[in-house]
């Protein structure tokens, strides 16, 4: 059956792959689906399939006007050898929960999930809706986005893309991934601010109608590779349930057993995603949202109101360091009832007073959720007791999870409940934090970034990802920063307009 997206904001209707292509409706709201599809599939089924056919299977559910030869075609190009591992996500017990390794792909952080296969998707969809116009994505990230959607999208044919990044808000590692990347249509600038004057700027050039027609007259279409495209969503939910019919088949949960998940969480895209599978039918008990000490969702959870009038921490999980988490605008509509109105009014507050409020009777439909946060050395704590307990090492953003999972255990006595763990990206895309949380003494700044990767090696004892490697040496090929305010003329130079 047939699923239309939604905007959020207005009653516009389009079709899972023009919602893929316009990334944002033109009213300023995100696409949801109409409604949720089930799974039509056994778990058990499901268990006995690779990746890639779980994949599919989810997928197809959702992107309802692909068809099964297009959508197939995806998965294979995205799901390869890109990765380091056939399994794609595997899990690894350890402390009595099971972290799901989102991290074996081309940037080695979990959205490589996704953005392996948006690029496919969105040029599918452009050659279904026959659009003539060059794909130009444009995308704001703090860090681990935009490396992510550099690889996938360099050199695709009919499209360029173009990469905001906060200057001094990323780790050196992730700046280095992204000022080395090649590809003739590949752009990337930092600017002076943080990641949500990016997310913000982005916006607006999105909305900027001047600036579309100008566009037009070039050739030119926005599209946008953030995790509010619906195609950045999707594949997502995947992993989750993947994750569940590989317990359910090694004999791991009985079934209809329920799990928890718990997810770092910074623009609310992953956990959504996990949200989503729970509507699908997988048997999930608590979503556990963890923040770092941006902990503007906690706050949320707790009173009902959403308030980013606050001071921007940079933590150590500068991936989680957002106070815009734009994605929980799609669970602001679910829960006023699939009410546009309602939720333009409160986004539009948040636009002005950076703040709304939701009603008890909105509040009371949140009971999947459970939000809490850990502070910079409850972090470092983690990564430190699970590495001595069990030589496991996790990084900063996965430290943040397994923390607050702590505390969720603490805090209901759900001690039990077989629970995975988003684990969303290889330590060694952190390696001076994660190090010093281990020992104080690779604090010390005498350390190169490069001497803390084969520290990291050699304690863990593992490989060094072939991501590290390649940066070690490759020149910097971007060197562009602009001022917040500066980011139209940017863009616009880059394409000649
Ligand atoms: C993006 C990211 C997150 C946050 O995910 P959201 O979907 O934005 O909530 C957490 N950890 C890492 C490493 C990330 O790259």
């Amino acid at each position: 059956m047939e699923i239309l997206y939604r905007s959020t904001r207005s009653n516009a209707s389009v079709s899972a792959s023009q919602a893929i292509l316009k990334g944002l409706s033109e009213d300023g709201g995100l696409f949801v689906p109409e409604r949720i599809p089930q799974l039509d599939k056994t778990l058990e089924e499901l268990g006995s399939m690779t990746y890639g056919e779980v994949a599919y299977e989810v997928m197809k559910l959702f992107l309802t006007d692909f068809t099964e030869e297009e959508l197939k075609k995806c998965i294979a190009n995205a799901y390869d050898s890109k990765f380091d591992t056939e399994v794609i996500a595997p899990m690894a017990e350890a402390d009595g929960a099971y972290y799901l390794e989102l991290f074996h792909g081309k940037t080695i952080a979990f959205k490589d999930m996704a953005l392996s296969i948006l690029p496919h998707l969105m040029i599918t969809a452009a050659a279904k809706n026959k659009a003539d116009k060059e794909i130009v994505i444009l995308t704001a990230t703090s860090g681990d986005t935009g490396k992510a959607a550099l690889a996938g999208f360099a050199d695709v044919p009919g499209t360029k893309i173009i990469v905001f990044y906060p200057k001094n808000g990323v780790s050196p590692i992730q700046e280095k991934q992204m000022v080395t990347q090649k590809g003739a249509n590949t752009h990337v600038v930092g600017i002076h601010g943080n990641f949500d004057d990016a997310q913000t700027g982005v916006k607006k050039l999105f909305s900027d109608k001047e600036l579309e027609k100008e566009m037009a007259a070039g050739g030119y279409q926005f599209s946008s590779a953030n995790s509010i495209n619906i195609g950045r969503l999707v594949p997502q939910i995947v992993y989750y349930v993947y994750a569940y019919v590989q317990l359910l088949a090694e004999g791991k949960l009985a079934k209809g057993e329920k799990i928890n998940v718990t997810v770092p969480t910074g623009n609310f895209g992953n956990i959504l995603a996990a949200f989503y599978a729970k509507n699908m039918g997988l048997p999930i008990n608590k979503l556990i949202c963890a923040s770092n000490e941006n902990k503007v969702l906690y706050d949320f959870f707790s009173t009902g109101e959403y308030d980013r009038n606050r001071e921007f921490v940079l933590t150590s999980s500068p991936s989680m360091d957002i106070l815009i988490s734009s994605n929980l605008e799609r669970l602001i509509y679910r829960i006023a009832g699939n009410d546009p109105e309602k939720t333009a009014d409160l986004m539009k507050a948040l636009g002005g007073d950076g703040k709304y409020e939701i009603t008890p009777e909105m509040k009371a439909q949140l009971g999947d959720f459970y939000g809490n946060y850990a502070k910079e050395e409850e972090g470092f704590a983690k990564i430190r007791a699970l590495y001595e307990d069990t030589g496991y090492v996790i990084d900063t953003h996965t430290a943040v999870a397994a923390a607050v999972y702590d505390k969720y255990k603490e805090a209901t006595g759900d001690k039990d409940t077989v629970t995975v763990i988003a684990s969303t990206a290889s330590p060694f895309k952190f390696t001076r934090s994660v190090l010093q949380a281990i020992d104080p003494k690779y604090a010390d700044a005498s350390w190169g970034d490069f001497e803390l990767v084969d520290e990291l090696a050699r304690i863990a004892n593992v490989e060094i990802p072939a991501a590290i490697e390649e940066i070690r040496t490759a020149p910097v090929l971007h060197d562009t920063v602009c001022e917040k305010d500066g980011m139209k003329d940017v863009v616009k130079s880059f394409l000649g307009l």
